[in-house]
């Protein structure tokens, strides 16, 4: 099989360095390419296809919305806003909802947010903690508050007004920002994707919370990649007991169909007001459908549950097969948002994968991340760890000093 030869795309920006291979269908955990070679998927599009492929509710719902209406301007009312909207509200118990298309516009709203929240109080340069290897998107402002010097190399200068601090570290965050009256808000992503699976522990999170309660400050979570029941609850944050302030959603949200959302709690609700902020195509019919169909079927097929029971089983058979595999540092994660460590840059481990069936990523440069789709079987489960554990031995070897 030769997918090493490269896949010319002249017109094509170079954004990404991609997998020579062209992926053409999708079934459940499966996709072919255009030679019909079969891959099982543990990536989904990066976090974005909760319901596989081509799940046949979604399918028929998405075909008859595709029929009567795709998109008409924020201008005008449609049917599937507000049903999505209070589906939202009711999973996080938070009070509203600002739609847009992709993870950076929500944390791009967010932070719109944040420095709205501020100007209101009567602070004029507001302030807003944001964390190490943390990652909010490409945007100009939320590459600046990216911790990734990666990210933003070229792209100076950085929009002001960010503070950055380690997780899990509540000293070093007060520390951070005591005395300084122009801290508006604080910003983390509840597990950190991009940087490498870092979860932020609960005990944290509450300590944030509180603190954020006591000085007045927004807590905002980027649950772009944790959330939508990846973690085996609707939001990660949820692990903690808390509400945050601000969430913004995307990836997960609508199975594939481009949506993102900011989810507000009642001291961020009303800020935003005609004029603020707005989107052309936020919220728009095709997308909001397919975001509360998402919604509907996750319930009924019963795949929070499912994420916690399959997520577990792979930590614990990934953990049993590789705790003892010299390179390999730790294995962690919740639910179906799993990072392997190792010791070394393991990029072409995705190249390695693809051959032998298996889409997985590497983030970070280290870390091995497994994305699967929430309707994950057992089997699939068992055939991801058979899959990757040899590619992980065999590259540890080969590489090994
Ligand atoms: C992917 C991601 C983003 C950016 O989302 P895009 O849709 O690519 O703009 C922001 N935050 C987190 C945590 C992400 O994982």
């Amino acid at each position: 099989m030769n997918t090493d030869a490269l896949i010319p795309e002249p017109h094509v920006m170079s954004t990404y360095s991609r997998v020579p291979i062209r992926l053409t269908y999708g079934r459940g955990c499966r996709v072919w390419d255009d030679q019909g070679r079969e891959y099982l998927d543990a990536l989904a599009g990066i976090a974005v296809n909760t319901l596989g492929h081509a799940h046949p509710r979604l399918v028929r719902a998405l075909q008859d919305q595709v029929a009567q209406l795709i998109h008409v301007s924020n201008y005008y009312h449609h049917p599937w806003t507000e049903p999505l909207a209070a589906a939202l509200c009711e999973r996080s118990g938070l009070a509203k909802v600002f739609f847009c298309s992709s993870g950076l516009e929500a944390n791009e709203a967010a932070l719109k947010l944040a420095r709205k929240f501020g100007h209101a109080k009567g602070i004029a340069r507001p302030e807003v903690v944001v964390y190490e290897r943390a990652f909010h998107g490409r945007s100009i402002a939320t590459l600046s508050a990216t911790g990734n010097p990666k990210v933003q190399a070229g792209f100076e200068p950085l929009v002001e007004g960010f503070i950055r601090v380690p997780i899990n570290d509540l000293e070093a965050l007060r520390r951070a920002t005591d005395g300084n009256p122009n801290v508006v808000a604080v910003f983390f992503e509840a597990i950190q994707g991009e940087g490498g699976v870092h979860p932020l522990e609960p005990d944290y999170i509450a300590g944030v919370r509180a603190l954020c309660d006591e000085r007045d400050w927004l807590l905002m979570i980027d649950e772009v990649q944790c959330g939508m029941g990846r973690t085996g609850k609707w939001f990660a944050h949820q692990w903690a007991g808390i509400r945050p302030d601000v969430m913004p959603l995307a990836k997960g949200l609508g199975s594939g169909v481009p949506i993102g959302a900011v989810v507000a709690g009642p001291k961020a609700a009303e800020l935003f007001q005609p004029g603020h902020h707005g989107t052309t195509f936020g919220g728009n019919p095709l997308a909001t459908r397919a975001g509360l169909e998402t919604i509907r079927i996750m319930e009924d097929e019963g795949l929070l549950a499912n994420a916690a029971t399959q997520g577990q089983h792979l930590l614990t058979q990934l953990w049993a097969e590789l705790r003892n595999v010299p390179g390999v540092r730790e294995v962690r994660g919740k639910g179906l948002m799993i990072g392997v460590e190792l010791d070394r840059p393991c990029g072409e481990l995705v190249l390695r994968c693809a051959k032998a069936g298996l889409l997985i990523s590497v983030t970070s440069e280290r870390v091995v991340r497994l994305l699967p789709p929430l309707i994950l079987s057992r089997a699939e489960a068992d055939e991801i760890v058979a899959k990757l554990v040899p590619q992980v031995r065999a590259f540890l070897d080969e590489t090994s000093a």
